[in-house]
């Protein structure tokens, strides 16, 4: 940034762009309109509609700041404090793992399952809640359902809890307790009857750590991220415990690592789950694996 420049947003995204595309990061622009919006209190389209808008000294030490911490690979999410999912806004920080627009498929599945199924009032359990992303999201589609969520951590309840709050749900369709999903005790002191399991548990090897981008290691909990030496230990708990608290008609819905579909197919079939349906990514991965089981 030049002294002595008034600089505007339109030049401002220009010029902050090439910065970050210089750098080697895969979405400048993207990231630069993200950037500056949060430090005007713009949406992006506003930014588009305000293109000559001078930008002042003061606005300009701050997009500074946020921009140092995007070169350290920093996501923009945390940066700013926000990601979008499911057309809602949560609040995130480095307790809670960034939402994942592949966990949308998720939701989508879960959803479409409770309308072909006219499940009225669901008791949806979810395992490993994080931001809240995929329960909440499921509590505004289904104004009759009703959320519990279990996560290891205390500081990710927070999150949740915040999320529900902004998002504007009744206190009384959710309640977040901490627990340890991979011990049976837990399993045990949350209840039955739940209509809908559902999970995005942490799925990463312990060796695969090295093969992350920096953004992802250095940044998000490890705890939302890693499972074991081979990223299945979370799938064996579900698989394990699950069926104790689920109803007679009741089913399970896991995401999976893009590569995991067979192994966690087999895990399930192994514990006697059965009326498997696989859900692809727009890869064509296979990304979320649903069942029962008749215990
Ligand atoms: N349920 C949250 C999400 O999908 C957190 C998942 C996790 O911590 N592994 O974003």
């Amino acid at each position: 940034m030049v002294d002595g420049t008034q600089w505007t947003i339109l030049s401002l995204l220009a010029w902050g762009s090439k910065f970050l595309e210089a750098r080697g990061f895969s979405t400048p622009r993207l990231d630069c309109e993200l950037l500056l919006g949060h430090v005007l209190g713009f949406k992006r389209i506003e930014l588009y509609t305000n293109f000559e808008r001078p930008v002042s000294n003061v606005e300009l030490a701050s997009l500074k700041v946020l921009l140092e911490r995007r070169l350290a690979n920093e996501p923009i999410a945390y940066i700013i404090g926000t990601k979008s999912f499911m057309g809602h806004s949560f609040v995130v920080n480095s307790d809670v793992l960034i939402p994942r627009c592949e966990t949308e498929i998720l939701v989508e599945r879960v959803s479409d399952y409770i309308r072909q199924t006219n499940l009225v009032n669901p008791r949806i359990l979810e395992i490993g809640v994080g931001s809240g992303c995929i329960g909440l999201s499921l509590l505004k589609e289904h104004k009759d359902a009703w959320l519990t969520g279990i996560d290891l951590s205390a500081a990710a309840i927070r999150v949740a809890e915040k999320n529900a709050a902004r998002l504007g749900l009744a206190s009384d369709r959710h309640c977040f307790v901490s627990g340890n999903a991979l011990l049976e005790e837990t399993w045990r002191q949350i209840g039955q009857s739940f209509s809908i399991i559902v999970s995005n548990p942490p799925y990463i090897a312990d060796s695969e750590s090295e093969d992350l981008p920096c953004s992802v290691k250095d940044y998000e909990p490890h705890m939302a991220l890693f499972a074991g030496d081979d990223g299945l230990e979370f799938y064996r708990s579900l698989a394990s415990f699950g069926a104790q608290v689920l109803a007679p008609t009741g089913r399970l819905f896991v995401e999976l690592g893009y590569q995991q579909g067979h192994k966690v197919s087999a895990l399930f079939a192994a514990s006697a789950w059965h009326s498997p349906q696989l859900t692809k990514d727009y890869c064509g991965h296979i990304r979320v694996w649903d069942g029962c089981h008749d215990s």
